[in-house]
């Protein structure tokens, strides 16, 4: 997740270790000293256990301490931190449990800093601040690389569920060992020993032994401590639904100007764009950035700020009649906030297919830039849509691959694709239109291999060796939730600004004053990750607006 720091050289070992655990002047020290107090620690005296939610921040003045993950009677030891190394991970911006053990390795000599006065110490040193989030980062990567402090997954690598938990985790950044029931060696053992039947498949191992069989992600979350508890009476100044870029931008603006922030996310952080794996039009990143690195330090920064983040529950409704607002989530938890930013964005519609899942990320795309054209070189591929957007990707990839087929259900292109775009693929040898036709069958083992379609006039079959297809059927807004409430246009998009009746405060409210909706979700938008980021920050003025009217 957290890796593309272009400051950070990946193929420099000594300049990682350097920056993972970094050793701090005399004189950081010593400021560092300001903000905590000193403690003579005897040998073994533990720091924090694996589990807790509230560890402080350690700096060693002498001694050493070691960071280590303890199971059964065994310790593995990661690390040892000595003179002017420091503890913690990225769960000292949060509370989510820590994934790591930590004591004295011998007589030791620490500041330590509470969890408070760590926040107060990193915005009013930004210098050790700077060491701290880049080491922190790095360690998280470390744990994932190296499967450190990791969950246990179970399962056929190939199933849909198996699929569901591995995003689940990976998107949310927790360490994972993978253990494929289908290749790997060991995998027999590990049933046997937890007495596990290929019905109960994937299962998800925690410390401890503890077996969850094929879990739900909210049930897995809980378990894991991605959960954050947060008190359900807490009125918030705002509420943002979706930790997509737009909700991430709202949340890091709202929290650093003061206000008092919660993200609800469904899933993960980084909404369509986590699924992207290059992101090569963002500014500032012109090697291009993986969505989940982008989200992950949003993520990161938003929290650095104070914000909060529910992972793992959907908002099921919004009650919008009262004040505060209050938010239902899927759980029947509840939220309460004076504002709310809907930034819950849309999902690319899928193909009615039997066993589409399967292929998503592995042969279905919902986008085609360079990233997935590189995929399939010299492949055979097929578009689905009669759109702009299928248009531009017929195009676009035909530039790469041996042949593109698009398929419409409809008669042409003519009434939905411009004449530009109809005009090119009419003329491109590397194109061929089928019209009439919808795809009946998905083959393949680990990746897609055979595509079948079918002509709705003729019910001609024809079976091709298509290795990709891009579905560009349009995107549909996840609004079922604030139904009823807010007006929304004829597909289902929040309408805001003059069309909600608002023009005059902030294009981002929506019908009802103190709700503002930004990026994908709204009607009328730029789908992209720049607009959603763009939208996301500035709408936090229209909110300081509506919870602070200036007097007439
Ligand atoms: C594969 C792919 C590649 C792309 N590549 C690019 C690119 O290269 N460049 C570019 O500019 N754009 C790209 N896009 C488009 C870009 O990702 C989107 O425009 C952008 O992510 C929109 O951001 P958003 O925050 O508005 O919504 P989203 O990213 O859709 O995020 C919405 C979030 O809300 C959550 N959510 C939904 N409903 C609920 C609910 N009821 N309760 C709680 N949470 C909820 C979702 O889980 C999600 O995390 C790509 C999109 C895809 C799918």
């Amino acid at each position: 997740m957290l890796s593309a720091d272009p400051s950070i050289d990946p193929t420099d070992p000594f300049q990682r270790t350097a920056q993972t655990f970094p050793q701090l002047s005399e004189e950081m020290a010593e400021r560092i000293g300001r903000y905590g107090s000193e403690e003579l620690l005897e040998h073994g005296t533990p720091l924090f256990t694996r589990g807790d939610r509230n560890a402080d921040f350690f700096l060693v003045l002498d001694g050493a301490i070691e960071i280590f993950e303890q199971d059964d009677d065994s310790i593995k030891v990661f690390t040892t931190h000595s003179k002017h190394q420091f503890t913690g991970e990225l769960t000292l911006f949060n509370e989510r449990e820590i994934l790591v053990s930590g004591r004295a390795h011998q007589a030791t000599r620490v500041v330590r800093v509470r969890r408070s006065d760590f926040r107060r110490m990193m915005q009013s040193e930004p210098d050790i601040a700077e060491i701290v989030m880049r080491a922190y980062i790095l360690r998280r990567v470390g744990l994932i690389r190296h499967s450190q402090g990791a969950a246990t997954l179970i399962g056929p690598g190939h199933s849909a569920d198996t699929l569901r938990l591995q995003q689940f985790l990976s998107r949310n950044g927790y360490p994972l060992r993978l253990v494929d029931t289908e290749h790997d060696a060991e995998a027999g053992g590990f049933l046997e020993r937890l007495s596990l039947g290929a019905a109960e498949l994937p299962a998800v191992v925690l410390s401890g032994h503890r077996v969850l069989r094929n879990p739900t992600l909210a049930v897995l979350a809980d378990k894991l401590g991605l959960t954050e508890p947060f008190d359900h009476a807490t009125v918030f100044d705002l509420a943002v639904v979706g930790a997509g870029p737009a909700g991430l931008a709202a949340a890091v603006y709202a929290a650093s100007e003061g206000l008092q922030t919660i993200v609800v996310e469904s899933i993960a952080p980084g909404g369509q764009a986590g699924t992207s794996s290059k992101i090569e039009n963002y500014l500032g990143f012109p090697t291009g950035v993986s969505g989940m690195a982008l989200a992950g330090r949003a993520q990161v920064q938003a929290q650095k700020f104070g914000a909060r983040l529910a992972i793992s529950r959907a908002v099921t409704r919004v009650d919008c009649d009262v004040t505060p607002f209050e938010l239902r989530l899927e759980d029947d938890s509840t939220v309460r906030a004076r504002a709310i930013v809907i930034a819950s964005g849309a999902r690319y519609r899928k193909l009615d297919v039997p066993g589409f899942e399967r292929f998503e990320g592995q042969g279905i795309y919902y986008a085609a830039t360079a990233m997935e054209a590189s995929l399939c070189r010299d492949a055979e591929v097929i578009v689905v849509g009669g759109g702009n957007s299928a248009g531009q990707a017929a195009v676009f990839l035909a530039g790469s691959v041996r042949h593109v087929h698009v398929l419409v259900r409809g008669a042409g292109l003519a009434a939905t694709m411009s004449d530009y775009l109809v005009q090119r693929i009419a003329n491109a040898s590397h194109i061929t239109l089928h019209v009439h036709s919808e795809i009946v069958s998905l083959e393949g083992e680990r990746g897609l291999d055979r595509v079948t379609w079918r002509n709705r006039r003729s019910t001609e079959e024809t079976t091709r060796p298509v290795t990709a297809i891009f579905a560009m059927i349009g995107a549909e807004p996840n609004t079922a939730w604030v139904d009823g409430c807010l007006d929304l246009d004829p597909q289902g998009f929040v309408v805001t600004g003059a069309k909600a009746g608002q023009g005059a405060d902030s294009p981002y409210m929506t019908s009802r004053p103190g709700i503002y909706a930004v990026g994908d979700v709204r009607s009328g938008s730029v789908k992209r990750v720049a607009s959603g980021v763009g939208e996301g920050s500035v709408v936090v003025q229209a909110v300081h607006r509506f919870l602070h009217p200036s007097p007439e």
